[in-house]
């Protein structure tokens, strides 16, 4: 097992400085920190997830999601078994949440060789919080790289700067949940905090990671159409005005009882963040059609139907009408 990262010794202890939590250990402390896959043993720092995997599944792209990506690619999925925020509207609270939920140890070569199988172009870490597996990725993601493939992370964004500037260094595209424009709702329903991920959104469009957002709707909870002016006008200013936007269908799962979100609503904020923003899309909803159009010409450029995906309107990114350029990684290298 290699060392832990972002671990520093006081005079109390041991303190996490991988994000925001700054979980603390006292030094015979053998208790884990918040998110579960970090912790003390033998008045060391200890990584039990480490290479621990939930889940290993190769996806369509589109799912994680990333629509502008390798679109029409799949790529192998994974994540760690645990998070260091406390949703209770999560919609993976079985595997975030759940402190007893079985995996699978898979070496970081193993990972490597895994991710370039079959159709996979690559490793998306995902399904619960990556980022609390800095170590993990830090190993297996060069490696991937190395053999061709593509990085992909889908997170909270609940991070500090520092290791979040070292991910940029060895990853290619991420999607970054934006819960809620309220930092309030941030507190009461997920223990984090709103300005580190806007702070953590600003640092990827910087970067020279591909960069999309996911924004789930959950009725009364974060509905307030002045709210999403207000972060559409944030995304177009500090992202730009063709950066992706998922808007995300609820589901009451875990601890919130929230109604489904209904779908005028979610055609009410695709309406609403289209006059910022070029390209919006609504997930988590089967009957709707989330087809990319030139914001230029209008033409179609790419088809998507369920997860089948169809690129003949676009040539190297760009849409095969007009030429005009769509924010679209088409390949990599
Ligand atoms: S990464 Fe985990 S152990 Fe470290 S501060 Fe965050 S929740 Fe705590």
């Amino acid at each position: 097992m290699r060392d832990p990262e972002w671990f520093r010794r006081d005079e109390k202890g041991w303190k996490c400085l991988l994000c925001p939590r700054g979980c603390t250990f006292e030094p015979d402390s053998t208790a884990l920190g918040h998110c579960r896959v970090r912790g003390l043993k033998d008045g060391k720092p200890y990584l039990p997830g480490y290479g621990e995997c939930v889940s290993l599944a190769v996806d369509p792209i589109e799912k994680k999601p990333l629509y502008h990506f390798l679109p029409g690619t799949s790529i192998l999925s994974t994540g760690p078994a645990g998070c260091n925020l406390t949703c209770d509207f999560c919609q993976n609270w079985s595997i975030s949440q759940n402190s007893s939920v079985p995996t699978r140890y898979v070496s970081p070569a193993d990972l490597a060789e895994i991710s370039m199988e079959g159709e996979s172009r690559g490793i998306a870490y995902t399904y619960t919080e990556p980022t609390i597996w800095f170590e993990y990725i830090a190993d297996s993601a060069p490696l991937v790289r190395a053999g061709g493939g593509a990085v992909v992370m889908v997170s909270n964004g609940e991070i500090n700067p520092d290791p979040l500037l070292q991910l940029t260094e060895i990853t290619d595209a991420w999607n970054v949940d934006l819960k809620s424009w309220s930092d309030d709702f941030y507190k009461r329903h997920c223990g984090g905090s709103r300005e580190t991920v806007l702070q953590t959104i600003r640092t990827l469009a910087r970067s020279a990671c591909h960069l999309e957002i996911t924004f789930l709707i959950i009725p009364e909870e974060n509905d307030d159409p002045v709210e999403w002016m207000e972060m559409a006008q944030w995304i177009c200013d500090e992202c730009g005005e063709d950066t992706v936007l998922h808007i995300s269908r609820y589901f009451p799962r875990y601890k919130l009882r929230q109604q489904t979100t209904l779908i005028e609503t979610l055609l009410k904020a695709k309406e609403i963040f289209s006059r910022k923003l070029n390209h919006v899309y609504i997930g988590n909803v089967s009957l709707e059609r989330s087809d990319t159009f030139c914001p230029s010409c209008g033409a179609l450029c790419i088809g998507r139907s369920g997860w089948l995906v169809s690129t003949e309107g676009m040539i190297n990114g760009k849409c095969a009408s007009c030429g005009h350029a769509l924010n679209i990684v088409h390949e990599i290298g």
